[in-house]
């Protein structure tokens, strides 16, 4: 479960972020965040992964405090709970597809043969096996965002977290992503996903869909 209660995030004291906004998520659910630029979608995202501590209010995730937790605890808390999927998949452009996915494990220090296994499962179900040795800015747009999914499932976290994942894709890579995103959902991951592309506004299989207005739940959006 996640939630936000009465969060208000303002950036250097003046631009007001979020505005005393309240949303809860359930284990499972996908949630589509829709708004304009602006509006404040990726500060709800950064403070779910504990990466932006809110102005006030609080943030719970499993009621656990993140938005009480000290950075490196947020860091351990990021690395078991949650894969994040960026617009500009954030991989790194010159190292190879295996050294991009298997950078969230770095830090746990991990049996080679466990890291092998999870890179492996993962590069199975996202179809990116055939690019293991491939240098990550040789691939296609499709290809790297496949990469940067592998990479944040890698450590099979309950949540995912999508920032305008299919900005940069065409729609047919987009419905791709949207076919991946189903079955994250049909493997009980809770995934919150921020856009503004209309692709994501009529699935059967998204919960809720939540309008966010100024750093506000937009109410009257359905
Ligand atoms: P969205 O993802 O919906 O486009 P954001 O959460 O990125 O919205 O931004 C919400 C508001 O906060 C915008 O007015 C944006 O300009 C501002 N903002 C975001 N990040 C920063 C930052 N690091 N410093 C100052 N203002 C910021
Ligand atoms: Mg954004």
């Amino acid at each position: 479960m996640i939630k936000l209660i009465n969060i208000s995030k303002k950036y250097k004291d003046e631009v007001v972020a979020l505005d005393n906004l309240n949303l809860e998520f359930k284990e499972g659910e996908f949630i589509v965040l829709k708004g304009v630029s602006g509006s404040g979608k990726s500060t709800i995202l950064s403070l779910i992964a504990g990466l932006l501590k809110p102005t006030s209010g609080e943030v719970l995730v499993d009621s656990k405090h993140i938005s009480k937790l000290a950075d490196h605890f947020c860091s351990e808390f990021r690395r078991e709970n949650i894969g994040f999927i960026f617009q500009k998949y954030n991989l790194i452009p010159t190292l190879s597809v295996r050294d991009n996915i298997l950078l969230p494990l770095v830090p746990n220090n991990l049996d080679e043969e466990v890291l092998e296994d999870k890179l492996h499962h993962v590069m199975k179900i996202f179809n990116i096996s055939h690019k293991e040795n491939s240098i990550v800015k040789e691939l296609s747009g499709g290809e790297q965002q496949r990469v940067a999914i592998a990479r944040a499932n890698v450590n099979n976290p309950k949540i995912i977290l999508a920032d305008e994942p299919t900005a940069n894709l065409d729609t047919k890579l987009s419905l791709q992503f949207i076919e991946i995103m189903k079955k994250l959902k049909s493997s009980n991951k809770t995934i919150v996903l921020a856009t503004h592309d209309p692709l994501f506004f009529d699935l059967d299989f998204v919960d809720k869909i939540i309008e966010i207005k100024d750093g506000k739940y937009c109410a009257n959006n359905t």
